[in-house]
Parts: structure tokens; sequence; C-alpha cells
């Protein structure tokens, strides 16, 4: 989609730290990290939020969730432990509207979040 950052990431058009990829999803540093393990989990296809995910696109969000706990492992985060996070609407502080899964370790992790 044109103007949307996460697809500039996905095509290569905008550098990133790509750390995994695969033909459906990539997966990248976040630019401003919040633990010492912050990935980002993409599809490469736009799809703007969780909200607006349709039926067909099931496997491919599964697939997400599947590469974000391959990368907390290559990221030697599994043993420790790490957490997932999908943000979506201002008030959990949705940034970027093309869906992405925050994959967050390397620290203790305070719950509730804030
Ligand atoms: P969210 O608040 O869930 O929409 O998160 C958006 C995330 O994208 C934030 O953690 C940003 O730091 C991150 N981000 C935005 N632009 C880039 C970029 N060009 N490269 C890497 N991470 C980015
Ligand atoms: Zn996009």
């Amino acid at each position: 989609m044109a103007d949307c950052i996460f697809c500039k990431i996905a095509a290569k058009e905008v550098p990133s730290q790509i750390v995994a990829e695969d033909d459906q999803v990539v997966a990248f540093r976040d630019a401003n990290p919040q633990a010492p393990v912050h990935v980002l989990v993409i599809p490469k296809s736009h799809i703007a939020n969780v909200a607006a995910a349709e039926k067909g696109d099931e496997s491919l969000l599964g697939h997400i969730l599947r590469v974000g706990a391959q990368v907390a492992t290559e990221a030697g985060v599994a043993q420790g432990g790490y957490r997932m996070v999908l943000n979506r609407g201002p008030d959990a502080g949705e940034a970027v509207p093309h869906i992405h899964l925050h994959v967050i370790g390397g620290r203790a992790l305070e719950w509730p979040p804030g």
C-alpha cells in the first residue's frame, strides 16, 4: 500500500534490521526498542490492523505468531520468557496502521502493562 512505512520495509524500500523473513512475513528490530529484544513481525501484504483481518487471513495471522516465537528463540529469550503484543487503537497507542506483532523480551516485564 502506498505511503505505508511497513509495506516499504517489507519491500526493502526503507531500510530496517531484518532478523527473519520468508515469503509471507518480515521480522525486523523495532527502531525504538522497549527491551533488549524488541522485534516486529509483519505480513508482507498490507493488513491494516487485527480488526481489519478477514477470514482468509487466519493462517497468515497464525504464521506471524509462530515466526514471532522462532525469533524469540533465536534471540535467546525463550527460556527467560517474552511478551507478544498487538496494539489496536488510540488507547493502546497504535501508531502504524499495518498489523505488527511486537516480540519483547530480555528483561522482566511488568504486568499489567501501562
Ligand atoms: P504500535 O504503537 O504498536 O503501532 O508500534 C509501532 C512500532 O513501530 C513502534 O514501537 C515504533 O518504534 C516502531 N517503528 C516505527 N517506524 C519504524 C521503523 N521505520 N523501523 C522500525 N520500527 C519502527
Ligand atoms: Zn502496509
